[in-house]
């Protein structure tokens, strides 16, 4: 990329903040880039926009506009309700996901055409043989991201914990169907963000911590990306082969920030 980014697509775990930790430089690049149009996208659906905006003003990060987070609950939401308006599903996942999809569908056990499947607490016995007979009867089983496990803090110790992918595979395996995937590295995720930025691919940049979904997810819609190295993959950790590396992979936004100075003095 010779040309400065127009846009920016920043995943937020990871790269701004751990647990309840701003990471290093996250503020400094974050106002470094507010005049650039910025969509702060994430696989975790647990969470409304309210709510992450809230935890990163609180994180002293800023005021982040609600309407610039896409998290893969809203993605799923609109995506259903683009196609299928009135949409009536089945969720299984954090009241978070409940509640973005209820504003766009009708939550109906009985009757559901959809089952949605998303990241957080939700699955049990009785949900995952009630959401099969919906699958088997004809619904189309949708999952929020196809993460295997996502990192956590819980009471100051660093957790993993199941993602959405890990959650969705029972449904999978016992409907034996192929869940619809809205969260990255799948393309959905990143053409919504792309479309409220208002800019093609080629003119942004993606900023995440995993290569297998940040950084994948923006090679395959054709968008130069930023590995900051504060999150799932460490330093010193050999870049994956299967995948191209990315066009930056820096320790942290500190560095990102400093790089980008360097090569676009008058933008940063
Ligand atoms: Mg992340």
């Amino acid at each position: 990329m010779t040309s400065p980014p127009r846009g920016l697509l920043l995943d937020m775990d990871g790269v701004l903040y751990h647990g309840d930790h701003p990471l290093p430089g996250a503020r400094e690049f974050l106002d470094a880039t507010a005049r650039l149009p910025r969509v702060f996208v994430t696989n975790n659906p647990i969470r409304p926009p309210a709510e992450v905006a809230a935890k990163l003003r609180s994180l002293g990060l800023g005021e982040i506009p609600e309407k610039a987070i896409l998290t893969s609950g809203v993605a799923a939401a609109r995506w259903l309700a683009a196609r299928n308006p009135g949409f009536r599903f089945f969720a299984v996942g954090a009241d978070g996901l409940h509640r973005e999809l209820v504003r766009f569908g009708v939550e109906d056990a009985e009757t559901a055409d959809f089952v949605v499947v998303g990241e957080g607490p939700g699955l049990d016995y009785e949900t995952l043989t009630h959401g099969l007979r919906l699958l088997l009867n004809g619904a189309r089983l949708i999952s929020t991201n196809p993460d295997a496990t996502v990192d956590a803090v819980r009471e100051g110790e660093h957790w993993v914990l199941p993602g959405g992918g890990a959650l969705v595979a029972p449904f999978e395996v016992g409907s034996g169907q192929r869940a619809i995937t809205i969260g990255k590295p799948e393309p959905l995720l990143y053409e919504m963000a792309l479309e409220l930025v208002g800019l093609p691919a080629a003119e942004c940049i993606m900023i995440g911590d995993r290569p297998d979904t940040d950084i994948a997810g923006a090679q395959r819609v054709g968008m130069a990306s930023a590995l900051v190295r504060t999150g799932r993959f460490a330093p010193g950790h050999a870049w994956p082969g299967r995948l191209p590396p990315p066009e930056w992979d820096v320790q942290d936004l500190h560095e990102l920030l400093a790089q980008w100075r360097r090569r676009w003095p008058d933008l940063f």
